[in-house]
């Protein structure tokens, strides 16, 4: 029987969340992380890499545009990467979604008065306090992020689609339904033909699904599929985490998932069990053998879930 619950996860006042898992995280980022490497695009395009997601810059005419914000603690060391390569103000910051190592930084710069654009659900994600899924990448197992306070959440939110407009570039933030969270935005500059994908993309290797906050294994290979459809062979890709790369690497893990879940869904029909499964798929992603089970056993919890 399945012991699993897929109910969004809320405290009430009388508990007190365990927030530990976070706070260790934090403490050990604060200690360890003292630079970011900075990958050059081109003049208006950079990336910062370490210690959280991905950061996608944007150097505009007079001001600059981030997508993601990394962590509260490390927004110094954030600051200090950004000046290596500009001076000026920043305009506003995107969260592609609600995870702390892609918005922690919100807490520093929501202060600030920097305004905060993400997805309706992001911003309700924020809002209360949420436990992580583990199922897929275990060392999330009990991980709680805590709700963020009023002035670190997004001031402008959107539906399934936004077009902001700066410097020449028009910037589209599209979200493409359930995938790696409820919350996700693409973010796509349409002149420069570069896209931030957030976690919905996170190279060569297995995204994290999670199942806890309105993910869906299902959904993100329709996500991919929805990146694949408005991009091209020219695309620059910014993922979550990892290096930059191309639509090429997009489309290789779209197919290896749609494979991976075909095969897990006839699997489940005949009645095996998921390591017989695994048993029956090569591993061509990566060589995360125990993360292909944990996609398999994931995909086949929310079979059950859509039962219900
Ligand atoms: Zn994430």
């Amino acid at each position: 029987m399945l012991v699993f619950s897929f109910l969004c996860f809320q405290w009430s006042a009388a508990q007190t969340p365990d927030l530990s898992r976070y706070k260790q995280q934090v403490q050990r980022l604060s200690e360890d992380v003292a630079y970011f490497d900075v990958e050059k695009i081109n003049n208006q395009f950079y990336m910062i890499i370490g210690g959280g997601g991905n950061v996608g810059v944007f150097v505009g005419d007079s001001e600059v545009i981030l997508i993601d914000n990394k962590y509260e603690v490390l927004e110094a060391v954030l600051m200090d990467a950004l000046r290596t390569f500009t001076d000026k103000p920043i305009k506003y910051m995107i969260n592609t979604h609600f995870h702390h190592d892609h918005s922690d930084g919100n807490k520093t710069y929501g202060k600030q008065g920097i305004p905060i654009i993400a997805h309706e659900n992001a911003k309700k994600r924020m809002q209360a306090t949420a436990e992580l899924y583990g199922g897929i990448l275990p060392f999330l197992e009990g991980f709680v992020q805590d709700k963020y306070p009023e002035n670190a959440l997004p001031v402008i939110t959107y539906d399934s689609k936004i077009s902001l407009h700066e410097s020449g570039e028009h910037i589209e933030l599209y979200h493409f339904g359930y995938g790696h969270t409820d919350g996700d935005s693409v973010v796509y500059f349409t002149e420069a033909n570069i896209m931030h994908t957030g976690d919905t993309f996170v190279g060569y290797r297995y995204p994290y699904v999670d199942l806890y906050n309105g993910g869906s294994i299902q959904g993100i290979i329709q996500v991919l599929e929805n990146i694949a459809a408005i991009t091209n062979d020219d695309t620059i890709i910014m993922p979550g985490h990892g290096p930059i790369t191309s639509r090429k690497e997009v489309l290789q893990i779209k197919t290896a998932l749609t494979e991976l879940y075909k095969k897990t869904l006839e699997g489940l029909q005949k009645g095996l069990t998921p390591k017989a499964i695994a048993a029956s798929i090569p591993t061509t992603v990566g060589k995360a053998e125990n993360i292909k089970l944990n996609y398999i056993k994931s995909i086949a919890l929310e079979q059950e879930r859509a039962k219900d």
